[in-house]
């Protein structure tokens, strides 16, 4: 399985885009402002996009994406998301007002079909089982666990601190975790105020894991990350922690 890191950042700025996680150049986990990287017939590869939630760093690319693609695009692509994050995506972004209503357009074969989907369900996408997994933030939030045939890795999403996280790991023992790590220790109460761990409460998430798996942290605010980064190394000194970086290629074999 491959994962081409179009953007992981907290915030934006030059070189920096929000969360898009290519997968198999099929498969779009998080619709950020690093679908702007792609060329148009990279675009038009993408079948199936699967969103953690409706904040706008993790979305903003899909209405522009399928603006970009409507007159090429070659068959309908498939959004899955929690069904509160269905209803924003219609309400407030596919509205006619923010941007026109893709589900219905073109009208005979529309360009998007969204699907609601809720936490614990597994999704059949391609040739990957996507399993829905929960996650704590101020708004409807999904992590997804993905695996093919011989391979998996967990995207938590935007999330703080997550109970049910570290039984699914125990449980599953995916080779890759990919986990939000937004803020430093100093700003613990922002984090947590916004659904976001910091080095120590990553910490504490992982205190009960019962195997060792790499972990990359990502939706790093931007200006702090070699900070945030800091404070992991000396928090959690026998794990490998690499900090997940933009146009990185992970390939899991
Ligand atoms: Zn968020
Ligand atoms: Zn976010």
């Amino acid at each position: 399985m491959k994962i081409e890191i179009l953007g992981c950042s907290g915030g934006i700025g030059q070189g920096l885009k929000t969360t898009t996680f290519l997968i198999d150049e099929t498969l779009l986990l998080d619709a950020g402002t690093g679908l702007e990287l792609l060329t148009m017939e990279r675009l038009l590869n993408i079948r199936d996009v699967v969103i953690t939630h409706g904040h706008l760093d993790h979305i903003i690319g899909l209405p522009l994406m399928l603006a970009t693609i409507f007159d090429q695009h070659r068959a309908p692509i498939d959004v899955y998301a929690l069904p509160e994050v269905i209803t924003a995506l219609k309400e407030h972004i596919f509205n006619w007002t923010i941007w026109p209503d893709y589900t219905t357009l073109p009208e005979d074969n529309p360009i998007i079909r969204l699907h609601p989907v809720d936490v614990g369900d597994i999704m059949n996408i391609q040739d990957k089982a996507i399993e829905v997994i929960p996650a704590t933030h101020p708004t409807p939030t999904a992590g997804y666990l993905i695996k093919d045939a011989s391979h998996s890795f967990l995207f938590t999403g935007d999330s703080g601190l997550n109970e049910p996280l570290s039984a699914l790991l125990n449980q599953h023992q995916p080779e890759l975790l990919i986990i939000d790590v937004s803020f430093i220790d100093e700003s613990t109460a922002l984090a947590q105020l916004s659904g976001h761990l910091t080095p120590s409460l990553l910490a504490l998430q992982l205190k009960s894991l019962e195997y060792n798996p790499r972990i990359a942290i990502t939706h790093l605010k931007p200006g702090v990350e070699d900070h945030i980064m800091q404070q992991c190394h000396r928090l959690l000194p026998q794990q490998q922690v690499d900090r997940l970086l933009q146009g990185e290629v992970i390939t899991l074999r």
